[in-house]
């Protein structure tokens, strides 16, 4: 057994792991709609996830865990978002999903043992549909099915609320067809020029919370370890998930341990598409090492509100940069148990960070074991993936960059400013940086720096 603890929102508290099986740890973790850019604020649930796959490996053995993280390729922010930009939903899906893999990859994020996808699981959720209509969990109207939520005595046990404060929360969707305001939707007709499979019920699609109750099913059981994702993600997505996998299966417990990681903000509002205020991966990878992102991503607890900004990025690149200055080639493991203690304490990387500065300072003074257990500390939360000359040579291009066009953009984007365009001024200033060249405005002039 380990000593691994990790928050449950299931008990809303610190709980010890006890996997079901040690020799098949298996982990759900709700994956991308892919209809968009991820956006940073996707990202921090990937890389929180991968940490504690990694915290998993460390412990059992990569072999004995299964970790599932499924696209979401059926859902109507993709009808929408085809609709809207007359692109085919299979060029939609298709493009973002390479993106997503992409970023992931930049951010170094381990693969999942298995990624399936909602529409190879169709029949798989209309037999689930079909059966909880034959227990009566579930009814039908006007080629609409939805889930009767009267029937499930545990509704509302992971959120911590009570039915009526349920009601009153923005994201119940409300319609006449409904029993019950909380009552969800299982299947939904589709007209036939719109994205549908036959089913019992008429042309249409599932929703989308049975995705995850059968593809967890399918891949890990009817109860098993661990379920992750977003915090946003636990009512009513999760919670829904618990009523119709236990209502069918007449279990208690669909995962034992919920795990939720906090939001990224941006000026303290949390970053989402339907606010606007997101930056993609991709476009933060455009100016940073995916190691930076990293690092930015872990500096708070998982479960905290992480601030997200030029600031973050700037002190996250620093640290790397100094930390790069003790980089070995060469992977050598040793005893670090000290230190991934802190890991095992619901992935304290804020203790683990402080400790990684510790062991720095004293590995910078020459001493050789510590360099060593410094360079493995590293390698176990996801950096040092790449060599040195990786990053000095991206501080190279950047002081190869042409003095007069610099000046030049410097003019351009105070021009900007007079006029108060700031939006080309934020684009000029966007694309110095990305070419290297970050800038700071003082006493009313603007200096520059290689980054
Ligand atoms: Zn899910």
């Amino acid at each position: 057994m380990s000593n691994l603890k990790i928050s449950n929102s299931l008990t809303r508290s610190k709980d010890l792991f006890k996997p079901i099986n040690p020799k098949n740890i298996t982990m759900y973790v709700c994956g991308p709609t892919v209809y968009a850019n991820p956006h940073v604020g996707n990202g921090r649930s990937l890389i929180v996830f991968d940490l504690l796959y990694r915290v998993l490996i460390k412990l059992y053995g990569k072999k004995n865990i299964t970790y599932v993280r499924n696209i979401t390729d059926v859902d109507d922010k993709i009808i929408e978002t085809s609709k809207s930009k007359n692109i085919s939903i299979d060029k939609i899906t298709s493009d973002v999903t390479k993106i997503f893999h992409k970023n992931s990859k930049d951010l170094n994020c381990l693969e999942p043992t298995l990624e399936p996808k909602a529409t190879d699981h169709i029949q798989e959720m209309i037999t689930m549909t079909k059966s909880l209509i034959e227990k009566k969990l579930a009814y039908i109207n006007n080629g609409h099915v939805y889930f009767l939520i009267s029937e499930f005595n545990n509704y509302g046990k992971l959120s911590n609320k009570k039915l009526d404060h349920l009601v009153a929360g923005s994201r119940v969707e409300i319609s006449k067809l409904k029993k019950n305001p909380l009552d969800f939707i299982l299947w939904k007709p589709a007209s036939e020029d719109e994205l549908g499979w036959n089913s019992p019920w008429g042309r249409g699609r599932p929703g989308w919370h049975l995705e995850c109750s059968v593809m967890s099913e399918k891949y890990l059981g009817k109860n098993f370890d661990i379920h992750g994702g977003g915090l946003d993600l636990i009512f009513p997505h999760h919670e829904n998930e618990i009523a119709q996998s236990c209502a069918n299966n007449s279990t208690d417990i669909l995962a034992n341990y919920w795990v939720h990681n906090g939001f990224l903000t941006l000026d303290k509002e949390k970053m989402s598409k339907s606010l606007g205020n997101i930056e993609t991966i991709s476009e933060v990878l455009e100016k940073y090492n995916g190691q930076v992102i990293r690092i930015a991503l872990l500096s708070a607890h998982y479960k905290q509100p992480l601030e997200w900004g030029d600031n973050l990025l700037e002190q996250s690149k620093a640290t790397l940069e100094k930390w790069y200055e003790l980089y070995d080639e060469v992977e050598t493991k040793t005893d670090n148990s000290e230190i991934f203690s802190c890991l095992l304490d619901d992935l304290n990387t804020p203790k683990y960070f402080a400790k990684l500065h510790e062991l720095y300072n004293v590995a910078s003074k020459g001493d050789k074991i510590k360099r060593v257990e410094f360079n493995d500390a590293c390698r176990l939360i996801g950096i040092f993936n790449q060599k040195k000359d990786v990053l000095v040579k991206q501080k190279q291009d950047a002081s190869n960059v042409d003095k007069k066009y610099i000046l030049q953009k410097i003019e351009e984007r105070t021009k900007a400013r007079k006029v108060g365009d700031f939006k080309l001024a934020d684009r000029i200033r966007d694309e110095l940086f990305k070419n290297g060249i970050a800038i700071k405005d003082k006493d009313n002039k603007t200096e520059w720096e290689y980054k």
